[in-house]
């Protein structure tokens, strides 16, 4: 089958559930979980008469991402109803956006591993979650809780500029950094706070035209989604090769077989029957409100990223894990300034972080915000390392682990206490030295003989005796006089 002459295409329609405190038309709790139908209210169990209100921070969160990736946000937008029967959805209509979406066009650049993507937004757009049906709690019945029903969402609907699997994984893992970054979601995927229908179709190398598509519906995990996407991709390839035709329909993933297979047709119907909703009146918001929300935007990963690289000297790789979450970008920014004042280069710093810092937290589960040294304490540390006061290796064993539980104490001290200093006094060294070329009598007539490359050796039981605190020129000097 000749798979490498076609090319995937991929859009993507991601649902992000905003972490406002209340729903989007109605002041109901909007946090995840609680027990079973409690974050409800008569609006969002949907009684006759009552009616939605919009939530201004709903509005503004849209706003400030639709900023961050460039969008043209659209002054006057409106709420139309998407009309559908099902059992979780009490008022038979969903709260959207069709015709005047709050945001339009906008783009997200990918760093792929050796070249670039940019990915064009078509639009993002306010809308409310539905309810939640359980299937599987009770052998005859069906259970409907609605903690979720009016929870405010973003849709954000990409061109099909995708071209593969790691693509998608990369454009959700972007899009839910710059969420975290923005704090409008924490984009957790396994609480359903971010999740996608993944639209696929195929067409030959060089066309530019585009084949007919499926839409895999609501991927949660980025490893199915990938999966289902390689599935997918092939399925379709292997009918277009076979002389079928794709037929446009609405898929379900089952992890299970790896299959991808169409939904029963009641849901995936798309007769919506789109029409304004009265209810609501459009919403007008003002340029001046927009400026101010524009004035207010975080740093963003991307501008984080080329401060690293390009100020601080960083490997794009470095940059790329010092960058995940906002709150880490910024302690290391601090710290990395801190430590430039003193000397410390910045690659020590990033080593520290990536090998040291990040490991401590997962470990004991703790956040950076929460990490207990500060910025320049561990400027210190990392200067006694530069200094050559304590080695890098004697530092990261023993003097990271001191420090973190008495972050206060001056790290020279803590070195000092636990005896880690290393030592070029002569006294000291000669004795060491001394006793290891006497213990290797054999090995010195080798080295006197010619072999050079011994000197390792010699230094290397020369750290262990020391237990790493002979200082390395010294100790390399002292070897090398007595054994020549
Ligand atoms: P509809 O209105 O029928 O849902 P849209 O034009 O809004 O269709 O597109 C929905 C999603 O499908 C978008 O993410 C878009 O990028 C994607 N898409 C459109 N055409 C294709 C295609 N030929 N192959 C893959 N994805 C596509
Ligand atoms: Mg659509």
């Amino acid at each position: 089958m000749n798979y490498a002459t076609y090319e995937p295409v991929i859009g993507l329609e991601i649902h992000l559930q905003l972490a406002t405190q209340s729903k989007a038309f109605c002041g109901d709790d909007a946090s995840f979980g609680g027990e079973p139908n409690t974050h409800v209210s008569a609006i969002s169990l949907g009684h006759p008469g009552t009616l939605p209100r919009l939530n201004k921070r709903q509005m503004e969160y849209a706003v400030r991402l639709g900023l961050a990736l460039s969008s043209r946000i659209n002054l006057r937008n409106c709420f139309d109803r998407k009309n559908y029967f099902y059992t979780d959805l009490p008022k038979g209509y969903q709260i959207t956006q069709d015709r005047l979406p709050v945001c339009v066009g906008g783009s997200l650049e990918l760093e792929m591993d050796g070249y670039r993507r940019t990915v064009r937004l078509h639009h993002i757009h306010m809308e409310e979650d539905a309810g939640k049906s359980i299937h599987d709690l009770s052998p005859r019945h069906s259970m409907i809780d609605l903690n979720r029903a009016g929870v405010p969402l973003l849709e954000i609907v990409t061109e099909p500029d995708l071209r593969s699997g790691e693509e998608v994984d990369a454009f959700m893992t972007a899009m839910r950094q710059l969420a975290r970054y923005l704090g409008i979601s924490d984009g957790n995927m396994q609480e359903g706070s971010m999740r996608c229908d993944v639209n696929v179709s195929v067409r030959k190398k060089g066309d530019t035209g585009f084949g007919e598509r499926c839409e895999i519906k609501n991927m949660n995990s980025m490893r199915f989604a990938r999966q289902a996407i390689e599935f997918e991709v092939k399925r379709q390839i292997d009918l277009l090769e076979s002389g079928g035709q794709v037929q446009r329909a609405s898929l379900s993933f089952n992890p299970t077989t790896g299959e991808t297979s169409p939904m029963r047709d009641k849901e995936s119907a798309h007769d919506y029957r789109y029409f304004p909703d009265p209810d609501l009146p459009p919403v007008v918001i003002t340029q001046p409100w927009v400026d101010e929300v524009l004035a207010q935007l975080p740093t963003l990963p991307k501008a984080y990223f080329e401060r690293f690289v390009n100020e601080f000297g960083l490997p794009e790789y470095d940059a790329k894990l010092l960058t995940q979450e906002r709150e880490m970008a910024v302690f290391f920014e601090k710290t990395i300034k801190v430590c430039a004042s003193q000397n410390v280069s910045g690659k020590s710093v990033a080593n520290l972080f990536i090998n040291k810092i990040s490991p401590w937290l997962a470990e004991t589960g703790t956040e950076i915000d929460a990490f207990p040294v500060s910025a320049a304490q561990l400027s210190a540390y990392l200067q006694l390392i530069e200094e050559g006061k304590v080695s890098a290796s004697i530092a990261n064993q023993r003097l990271f682990p001191a420090l973190v539980e008495s972050p206060e104490r001056p790290p020279l001290e803590l070195a000092q206490q636990l005896n880690l200093l290393q030592s070029s006094d002569s006294n000291f060294l000669e004795k060491i030295v001394d006793e290891v070329l006497a213990a290797n009598p054999d090995k010195v007539a080798e080295y006197r003989k010619g072999k050079k490359g011994l000197i390792g050796f010699f230094m290397g039981e020369v750290m262990k005796k020391s237990q790493g605190k002979a200082e390395p020129k010294a100790t390399n000097a002292l070897v090398t006089k007595k054994l020549g």
